[in-house]
């Protein structure tokens, strides 16, 4: 029973836990019933306590044999009906056809009460073949495990919707990516993982029951509130689109790159999902592309905006016949772009310690974004320092200013920017601490993930838990941290990741 002392009711050891499998209730063309591949001598390499909480989890569980034994996928839990689901998707602007978890088999659902759902669906990613492996050996390497570990409770940090990592389990089993690399399972959490492609792959294969399925299921499970609509469908449709956009400027606003943008990674929950080559953006460049694989640069960081919402149309297209018209789907995703930019307008003033809005402050932002790339100045570290800029002090800027090559370039431009602040009678002290919560001054750069696998792979996992303890406050100042908070050191600059994981 839960109690007004312990509103989520007390914590719970695996074997009580009660695994509900609503996926597994859908029709057997959905998914394939299966259960994971061994693995062979598996060991905990790291844990989210946070993660953990959100499903009631014992903490005295997270260190027993029984948290590595189910979370390698070694032992099933008691109730639990794994599965593998079906997906299509349009990877890199192509339909790609049937696609579907590869190497992810999905537990069950367990209890979560802090979810809207009341449930997250629990999947371990790297747990064996399946039979939508295709070519690959449906397997995941410690490499990537660590990076999708880290990056999902490092955006949970940031506070941007994301899929949740509860742990990794390693094994000392290698797989061969361009090199022979050690594997691991990584658990993630999420109330759905069902993407655009699960919707697109009922639409291409002309199954318009199941496609309906889907939908009610979404609907039922996810969205209850949109049942009463007019047209649930359109009104799911809209929703989806909306978080979509407000997703992906939040991205924006904290320089993350997803780096795979295909439908397929595309949550319905408009959460972050299937972290892959991924990239914090380092010195300010527009046209960063994180992922090594993606030399068109389809998707770079200013092109996310406009691949969400072009995801969103192969959305929309899979839903056309639901919703009843072509007119009442675009009416549905025309939501893309004014939430979007509304939203990005707020994460920018938020971002400069704007209280209020002036029809000048996108010219201010621009302004901004021009001398940054010219002098590629590093993202996180400029909008951190900012916030201890001195409205009537600017002989005290040298800690921003020095980040540009072009110094005038900022001078010039914090003329602007003090009289801006000065129209709305901004206050230091104030603007800093509301600075300060918005602009990160921890993210997971490339260098920073490096060193930690690179260390797990000696098996010393010391370098996760420190960066899990960073990640997940990152707007908080560690004196004894600093440097992880300072620019990059020069080898960063090597480091390659591309969609082999
Ligand atoms: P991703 O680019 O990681 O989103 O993967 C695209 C598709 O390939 C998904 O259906 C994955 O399940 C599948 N996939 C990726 N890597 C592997 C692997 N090592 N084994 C089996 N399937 C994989
Ligand atoms: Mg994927």
């Amino acid at each position: 029973m839960n109690s007004p002392e312990n509103p989520l009711g007390a914590p719970l050891l695996l074997n009580e836990f009660e695994w509900k499998n609503s996926f597994a209730s859908l029709p057997g063309g959905f998914y394939t019933k299966l259960t994971p591949t061994p693995l062979p001598n598996p060991y905990l390499v790291g844990v989210s306590r946070r993660a953990a909480e959100l499903i009631r989890l014992n903490p005295s569980e997270l260190s027993s044999d029984t948290f590595v034994s189910i979370f390698s996928g070694n032992v099933m839990p008691s109730g639990s009906e794994p599965l593998a689901a079906v997906y299509s998707g349009h990877q890199f602007g192509v339909w790609a056809g049937q696609l579907g978890d590869g190497r992810a088999i999905l537990l069950g659902e367990a209890l979560a009460p802090s979810e809207p759902s009341g449930t997250l669906e629990l999947q371990l990613k790297g747990a064996g073949k399946t039979p939508y492996s295709r070519m690959g050996d449906g397997r995941a390497v410690l490499r990537s495990s660590i990076r999708e570990f880290l990056c999902s409770e490092a955006m949970a940090g940031l506070g941007i919707p994301t899929s949740r990592a509860l742990c990794i389990v390693g094994s000392d089993m290698r797989v061969l990516r361009e090199m022979p690399e050690t594997s691991a399972v990584v658990t993630r959490m999420a109330p759905s993982f069902v993407r655009f492609g699960s919707f697109e792959h009922w639409f291409y294969n002309d199954k318009p029951a199941e496609l309906k399925q889907l939908a009610d299921y979404v609907l039922e499970k996810n969205y209850p509130e949109l049942s009463e609509s007019a047209n649930p469908y359109q009104a799911l449709l809209r929703e989806i689109t909306l978080r979509t956009a407000e997703l992906v400027a939040q991205w924006q606003a904290v320089g993350f790159m997803h780096g795979v943008l295909n439908t397929d990674n595309m949550s319905v929950l408009g959460q972050t999902l299937d972290y892959g080559p991924f990239g914090f953006m380092e010195a300010y460049d527009p046209a960063h592309i994180c992922n090594h694989t993606d030399q068109q640069g389809r998707y770079s960081y200013r092109m996310q905006p406009r691949i969400g919402e072009w995801n969103c149309y192969a959305l929309g297209q899979a839903m056309v016949s639901l919703i009843g018209s072509v007119e009442e789907t675009q009416e549905a995703l025309s939501v893309y772009t004014p939430s979007f930019e509304s939203k990005m307008a707020a994460l920018w003033n938020a971002k400069l310690g704007l209280r209020s809005t002036e029809l000048g402050d996108s010219e201010l932002v621009e302004s901004l974004l021009t001398i940054l790339a010219r002098s590629r100045v590093d993202f996180s570290l400029f909008f951190r320092r900012l916030s201890s800029l001195k409205l009537d002090n600017p002989s005290l800027d040298s800690a921003v200013r020095d980040l540009f090559l072009d110094r005038s370039s900022f001078d010039t431009w914090a003329i602007n920017y003090r009289q801006r602040l000065q129209r709305e009678s901004s206050v230091d002290a104030e603007r800093k601490v509301a600075m300060d919560k918005v602009n990160p001054n921890y993210v997971l750069r490339n260098y920073l993930a490096q060193v930690a696998i690179e260390k797990a792979q000696e098996k010393d996992f010391s370098e996760i838990e420190k960066l899990l303890k960073l990640l997940e406050n990152p707007f908080d100042d560690h004196p004894d941290y600093q440097s992880y908070a300072e620019l990059p050191p020069d080898w960063a600059a090597d480091i390659e990741v591309s969609c082999s994981s």
